[in-house]
Formats: structure tokens, C-alpha cells, sequence
């Protein structure tokens, strides 16, 4: 099984990280592919450019057993799309192997805003993670759609290579990339929320409009 977490990344923190290795062991996989969206299609730009994202990512990683960077959406043009990434995986894996798209709670409800979200579902299993804070409810789009997919144990993903929905419900780490980039905009001390050479890198850039040191 082929596990897959996407972002943004900007930047990296400790609780994609935290979600990632959960995931890793709730689900059995002995890896996860932390995939960098390069140019995001439904936000505005990133406060980060992609090389330093791409960087950031890296260093947060670097001496993990479970975690690795996927420059996988750096190297295509245009805007970055899930479906797109995992269409290019099956390319080379194969229709049998079971693929994992790794997601929290905000950005599942609005599934149907991404580009062709449908097909997503053909081509992995999606994992709902949920910050502590983030219980809005389902559209009714969502609604059906989770009602059709969804499984209640781990083991459902290894029987098919896509289209189930498993949720896990316990509740992740209250951090955002929204609150790493106010707390340096507004001059304070983001450290408890990075990995410490992440923290370095930031500070070391000056990124996110921190005062210069
Ligand atoms: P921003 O605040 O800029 O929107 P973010 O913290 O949500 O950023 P992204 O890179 O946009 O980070 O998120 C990548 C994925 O990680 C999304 O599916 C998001 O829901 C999920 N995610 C982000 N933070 C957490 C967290 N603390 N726990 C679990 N999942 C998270």
C-alpha cells in the first residue's frame, strides 16, 4: 500500500508531521509520501516560494524513518492536481496496488471543488484526518458521497486498490500553517509549532515578513 499526505506546505509543521506518522501506524505502512503542491489551484499564492517550501520540506524530514519529501507535482506545469498525481502513480504502479490520499477534515469537505474530484475516488482511498476545531458538518454532495465510500476499519484498504473513505476521528494537532505565518508576522516565537531546522531555515530567510534579526 502506497501512502500519499499532500499540502501546501507553507511551511511544514509539526502537526502535518504528527498526522502523517498516526496515519503511518493506524494504517500499517511502513512509509508516507509528503507530496508538495507547487502552484496550489484553490488558494491564493503561497507566502513561501516553492524552492523554500521544497526546502523546508526536505529539512523537516531528513532523519525520519517514515516520512519522505515527493517532489512529484514540482516537475509538471500548470496548476498542481491530485488527480493528476495519482493518475501518474497508477501510470507506473499499476491498476492492483492499494493507493492512500492522506487529507484533513477542511480540505475533504471540499472535495468537490477540486479538479475532477470524482475520479480521485477511482484512483485512491482517501484518510481523514481532523484538527481539533474542525467538525463542520457535510454538504449534501459530501454527505452521499462519504455515505457511498466509506469503510470503518484500516483493514478495508488492503481488499481493494481504491474508493474507500476511512476516517479517523481522534483528534490530530491544533496547529496551521495560518498560525505559524501570523505568529512570525506578528514577531513572535514559532518554534514549538516547527521542526527546529525548519525554525532555523525561517529565521535564517527571514520568511513570513518577521521583523530582520
Ligand atoms: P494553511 O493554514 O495555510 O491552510 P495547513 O496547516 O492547513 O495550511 P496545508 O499544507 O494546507 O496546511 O495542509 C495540507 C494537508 O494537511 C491538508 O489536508 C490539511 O487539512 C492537513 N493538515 C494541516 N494541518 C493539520 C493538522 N494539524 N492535523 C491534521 N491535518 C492537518
Amino acid at each position: 500500500m502506497i501512502a500519499l499526505f499532500g499540502g501546501t506546505f507553507d511551511p511544514v509543521h509539526l502537526g502535518h508531521l504528527h498526522a502523517a506518522r498516526r496515519v503511518a501506524e493506524r494504517i500499517g505502512v511502513t512509509s508516507v509520501r509528503l507530496v508538495l503542491s507547487a502552484r496550489p489551484s484553490h488558494r491564493g499564492p503561497p507566502g513561501a516560494s516553492l524552492a523554500d517550501r521544497w526546502c523546508m520540506l526536505e529539512l523537516a524530514v531528513a532523519d525520519d524513518d517514515v516520512l519522505r519529501a515527493d517532489d512529484t507535482e514540482l516537475a509538471r506545469k500548470g496548476p498542481s492536481y491530485t488527480v493528476e498525481t495519482l493518475a501518474a502513480l497508477r501510470a507506473v504502479e499499476g491498476g492492483a496496488e492499494p493507493i492512500v490520499w492522506v487529507l484533513g477534515w477542511d480540505a475533504y469537505r471540499l472535495l468537490p471543488s477540486w479538479h475532477r474530484f470524482r475520479e480521485v475516488l477511482d484512483l485512491a482511498h482517501l484518510v481523514v484526518v481532523r484538527r481539533p476545531g474542525q467538525d463542520e458538518a457535510l454538504d449534501e454532495t459530501m454527505t452521499q458521497l462519504t455515505q457511498a465510500h466509506a469503510v470503518q476499519a484500516a483493514s478495508e484498504l488492503g481488499r481493494w486498490p481504491a474508493g474507500c473513505v476511512l476516517r479517523i476521528t481522534e483528534a490530530m494537532l491544533p496547529i496551521s500553517s495560518t498560525l505559524v505565518r501570523a505568529r512570525i508576522a506578528a514577531g513572535e516565537d514559532a518554534r514549538d509549532l516547527l521542526p527546529p531546522a525548519v525554525w532555523t531555515y525561517i529565521k535564517s530567510r527571514n520568511l513570513y515578513g518577521g521583523p530582520t534579526a
